[in-house]
């Protein structure tokens, strides 16, 4: 019964052309007790809802209770008893009048064959794919959503969600835009599918300054970012079933991609207590004989953390007893503060096999132009199938955005402009002192000092404001001081108790939002 239920809910929702974000919030509104994890619940045929909250759903669906609960077959069911319609609203808002029983309309999709003229054909609908029923991808989900809305309705809203450069007046070297264009009419073709020779030299040398191992010009894969090549090479890697450790917290995307290839992310814990460090014991108890690989979020999103050699040392010391694949998002890797230095795992690594992947979206301010790589490294002889299928998969997609893969050589060469953004005096540096003091000012609240990137990941005392539900304070902070933050839970975080700041904007900016943040902290109590 719950699979039918959960089935007949998913096509009510699409008929309506409603989400669960949407049912959440009528819910709230009408006072009913149902979140985000119970509506997800219910979609996916875990659990069926009580029946106060089943009767609040066939409301807001407009179809009938019974039909929607799955007890009695639709009265346009099948000689099998099957269901495969429903009734409809007439339009008004009020449940449908019954229909005779000897009506049927054919299954989803198929052309109806009822001899019964005046009844409507069932329209053929269109959901999404099951592959996606474990994705989540929450940094631009429910609550950006809400966002959208207000802002669409007049309000402004301060975005501190997303890491993007360039609105918060971060301009883009004048070297990279001049080069940009002077080369724009003669990167109208494709190029190679791996990059264009040039660009790919250019990282190749990186590569060389981060002292990474066993490095050809043809081991690099250019990409329309880095997001294209952490969902590429994963759906190259990943069979049903295969596991892949990923830190929690987490930049969403690894999960997703893990989960969306078909694998299992299972989540290993950076310890708060210790600079966010990942928690060796916790990687090491959570090896099975699946796991194929272990992802590196260094310097990590949204921690903030830079992990020292030692750290490293321990993870590469993991991945070689149990014979891992390493990948290691680096994206941040320019973006280092306090004068610490970034040292990549693959140069430790010389024996295994690793991928590492960085581009351009953040030390040069351009993520608009979608400009990533990832480079293999050390031991490839025991990957030759493997990375066969990534370059299939490179193939396929002909190649990464041309024009973008032109300015690559220049961006990386020379003065990095990056640079005088990250010492004392620059803005990144000066605007991460600012939000990590003003943070720690807030009864309640505490966090740890980022050393790179650009966000911070606070601490929440939930017991203070009886915060039960992360995304619930999101929504809240939204609605009282139209400040858009991302919650915990977004980053696969999985207690109520953190949210994470993009320290882009200006000090002034700044400065005010964090003086509203402590203002919404001072009275609040999650209801
Ligand atoms: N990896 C991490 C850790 C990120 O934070 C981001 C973007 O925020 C990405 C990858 C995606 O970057 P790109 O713009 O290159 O797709």
């Amino acid at each position: 019964m719950t699979m039918v239920f959960a089935e007949r809910l998913r096509e009510a929702m699409i008929d309506r052309g409603l989400k669960q974000v949407d049912l959440v919030r009528a819910a709230e509104e009408r006072g009913v007790r149902m979140g985000k994890s119970h509506i997800s619940q219910y979609v996916s045929g875990k659990t069926m809802p009580r029946e106060d909250v089943l009767a609040f759903l066939a409301g807001e669906l407009k179809v009938d209770a019974a039909w929607l609960r799955g007890e009695q077959p639709s009265p346009h069911a099948g000689a099998d008893g099957k269901a495969d319609g429903k009734p409809a609203s007439d339009g008004d808002g009020s449940l449908p009048s019954p229909v005779p029983a000897s009506t049927r309309t054919a299954p989803s999709g198929e052309a109806s064959s009822s001899s019964d003229d005046d009844y409507p054909k069932r329209r053929r609908t269109f959901g999404k794919s099951r592959k996606l029923d474990n994705v989540l991808y929450d940094v631009r989900g429910p609550v950006a959503d809400e966002a959208m809305r207000m802002e669409a309705a007049g309000t402004h809203i301060l975005k501190l969600n997303i890491g993007n450069p360039a609105p918060f007046g971060f301009r883009t070297p004048d070297e990279v835009v001049y080069d940009m264009a002077h080369q724009l009419t003669e990167t109208e073709g494709y190029s190679p599918s791996k990059g264009l020779f040039s660009a790919r030299k250019a990282i190749m040398q990186y590569a060389q300054l981060k002292h990474i191992p066993n490095v050809t010009i043809e081991d690099i894969y250019t990409g329309n970012g880095v997001s294209e090549l952490i969902n590429l090479s994963l759906s190259a890697l990943l069979d049903a079933g295969d596991e892949v450790l990923v830190p929690s917290p987490d930049y969403p995307l690894w999960t997703a991609c893990v989960n969306l290839a078909g694998g299992a992310a299972v989540h290993y814990v950076c310890d708060e207590e210790s600079e966010w460090y990942p928690d060796i014991a916790d990687i090491r108890s959570k090896i099975t004989d699946r796991t194929k690989a272990i992802v590196v979020i260094n310097p990590n999103n949204p921690t903030g953390a830079l992990y020292p050699r030692e750290v490293l040392q321990e993870i590469v010391d993991v991945a070689r007893e149990h014979q891992l694949i390493i990948f290691s998002d680096e994206i941040y890797d320019r973006l280092v503060m306090d004068g610490l230095e970034h040292v990549s795992i693959a140069s430790m690594a010389p024996d295994l096999f690793c991928v590492t992947f960085s581009g351009l979206s953040k030390s040069h301010m351009i993520a608009g132009w979608r400009v990533g790589w990832m480079i293999l490294s050390g031991n490839k002889r025991i990957a030759r199938d493997y990375i066969e299928g990534i370059t299939m998969l490179a193939n396929m997609r002909m190649c990464s955005n041309v024009p973008a893969q032109s300015i690559v050589q220049t961006a990386l060469g020379g003065h990095q402009s990056v640079n005088d953004y990250i010492v004392p005096g620059g803005r990144v540096r000066d605007q991460r002192d600012l939000v990590y003091e003003m943070l720690n000012d807030i009864p309640g609240i505490s966090a740890v000092k980022p050393k790179a990137a650009f966000y911070i990941f606070p601490k929440i005392d939930v017991k203070r404001f009886n915060i039960r539900s992360d995304e619930k304070f999101a929504l809240d902070l939204l609605h009282d001081k139209h400040i858009l933050i991302s919650h915990g839970g977004a980053f696969n975080w999985h207690k109520p108790d953190h949210f994470r700041v993009v320290y882009l904007p200006r000090m002034t900016m700044l400065r005010e939002t964090m003086g509203d943040i402590a203002d919404f902290f001072s009275d609040y109590w999650q209801a």
